[in-house]
């Protein structure tokens, strides 16, 4: 053990799941957020401490203040403080624009740039206390150029961006770095029913990519080697998006 703490919202599965596992492997202390599905989650937790890791399962929505609230004070109260945290937590609400509904919008916004707003104010005073801090925004390719079909998407991780590159400048003189990392088609649930062929030959790498490529440019955000990177976003898209 590193002696370090991570706070990894979200990994329950696929890029939140493969980051846990990473950084376990790196000698660091988990703390696993996920919304629901409890048995993915234990099996996780089990695999960490058979590896001698150590992890605390943290089941509450991020959209939900009141529920960040409730699960995080009491831990951050009690004295461990994350070295960092992976705002990871989300899912799309893929639709035409001009059909979709309020909650659809919101539900996706909500996700992603409440959920950010959610976990990093609660953390990041203690992080700025202790002059130390990392903090990984997962944002997408989708915003970083547009995709039909994911205007509320776009917008939400568009939005992830923006808060990083700004907290990135606003909180760097107190020793917290903030990155993005910006996926391009990752084969996690979220891609399922996509045609992964048709995508396929859309990506100069010729494949979509796997969640533990993703999980290793996080732990490099993590990690010593990363102390002059601040305000980046890290797009791991097989070369999809060069801007
Ligand atoms: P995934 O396999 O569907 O896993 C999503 C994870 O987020 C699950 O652990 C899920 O928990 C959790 N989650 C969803 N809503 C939540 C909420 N309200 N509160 C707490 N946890 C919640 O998705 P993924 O592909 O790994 O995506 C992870 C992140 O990468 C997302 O932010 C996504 O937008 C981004 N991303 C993915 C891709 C891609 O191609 N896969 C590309 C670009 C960006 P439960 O299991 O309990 O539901």
């Amino acid at each position: 053990m590193n002696g370090k703490t991570v706070l990894v919202t979200g990994a329950s599965r696929g890029i939140g799941r493969a980051v846990a596992l990473k950084l376990a492997g790196e000698g660091y202390g988990l703390w696993l957020n996920y919304r629901s599905s409890h048995e993915k989650a234990g099996e996780l937790k089990e695999e960490i401490e058979a590896g001698g890791g150590s992890c605390l399962l943290l089941p509450f929505d991020v959209a939900d203040f009141s529920a960040c609230r409730e699960v995080l004070e009491p831990l951050l109260a009690a004295g461990t403080i994350p070295y960092a945290l992976i705002n990871n937590a989300g899912f799309a609400g893929d639709g035409i624009f001009a059909l979709m509904d309020e909650a659809v919008w919101q539900n996706v916004l909500d996700v992603h740039l409440k959920g950010f707003y959610n976990l990093t104010s609660l953390v990041l005073p203690h992080m700025l206390r202790k002059r130390a801090g990392r903090i990984v925004n997962m944002a997408s390719t989708s915003g970083q150029t547009g995709v039909g079909g994911q205007v509320n998407y776009s917008a939400a991780k568009a939005g992830l961006i923006g808060a990083t590159r700004s907290l990135a400048v606003e909180v760097a003189k107190r020793g917290v770095l903030v990155n993005a990392v910006a996926p391009g088609f990752i084969e996690t649930d979220m891609l399922s029913g996509l045609p992964a062929d048709r995508i396929a030959a859309n990506i100069p790498l010729g494949r979509v990519g796997r969640p533990e490529e993703v999980a290793a440019v996080v732990a490099f955000l993590c990690s010593p080697g990363a102390s002059y990177i601040t305000g980046q976003v890290i797009a791991v898209n097989g070369g999809m998006f060069t801007g």
